[in-house]
């Protein structure tokens, strides 16, 4: 066994544990791997052991890997874009990836709605929100949220999947799960309002040092690379 299919496999025993640990259904959080800065062999080292979603930072070396890997044994590979997308990099990523995580300005939606290739199925998108206020961090401000929810959702070749979020590493436990509760409670609230045509169903948040709380906190999603693959 390589160490990043045993490193894979300890992932997978604390979504397990956390679940249990939040009295949930382990089939109710996906794991997505984080493969930025490593290869396509690190990422084919985990497609066989059954990983399937791999999230991506940086465009370029996103779309690379993509290509190498097409046609991998096994079954397609599901990419998710989850790093700073400028407007002249959307074509790239409507052309290549499944989902992008990453989404905070209308402009960027509406392009990669108009360049998603009309032979794929739409852009799963999750908004990306700032819920601790990082003055330099991307992602929306929680008060404008919900109206950028209501237009991507209208927008013809995406489907709005959820939020994500990238807090600032917390204290402890309790801290983290200060943080990851304010996502979801903007989540909840969007939800419960009724405004958009379907409810949204992907909650992504946590990383290799707060899962457990994301997971406690109501995640759907959880995006680990340090833990898997190792040190960057
Ligand atoms: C790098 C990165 C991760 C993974 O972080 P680890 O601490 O290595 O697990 C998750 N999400 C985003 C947006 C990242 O940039």
């Amino acid at each position: 066994m390589t160490t990043i299919v045993r490193n894979l496999q300890l992932v997978r025993d604390r979504i397990t544990t956390a679940c249990f640990a939040a009295n949930r259904n382990p089939a109710t959080v996906r794991l997505l791997a984080v493969s930025k800065t490593f290869g396509a062999d690190a990422v084919a080292d985990a497609a066989s052991d059954g990983q399937r979603a791999f999230g991506e930072n940086y465009i370029a070396e996103g779309v690379e890997k993509i290509l190498v890997l097409r046609g991998q044994p096994g079954g397609a590979l599901e990419w998710h874009c989850i790093g700073p997308v400028q407007s002249n990099k959307t074509r790239l990523v409507a052309e290549h990836f499944d989902w992008v995580q990453s989404v905070d300005r209308l402009k960027i939606a509406q392009r990669l709605s108009e360049q998603r290739p009309a032979d794929l199925p739409p852009l799963q998108i999750c908004l990306q929100i700032n819920v601790d206020g990082g003055a330099n961090k991307s992602g929306l401000a929680p008060e404008d949220v919900r109206a950028l929810a209501l237009e991507v959702a209208q927008l013809p070749r995406l489907t709005l999947r959820g939020l994500m979020s990238i807090p600032e590493p917390a204290i402890d436990f309790v801290a983290e799960c200060a943080v990851h509760a304010r996502a979801r409670a903007i989540f909840d609230e969007i939800n419960a309002s009724g405004v958009l045509p379907v409810p949204m169903d992907t909650l992504s948040m946590g990383m290799t040092a707060d899962l457990e709380a994301a997971i406690h906190s109501g995640s759907t999603m959880v995006r680990v690379g340090t833990a898997i693959f190792g040190g960057r």
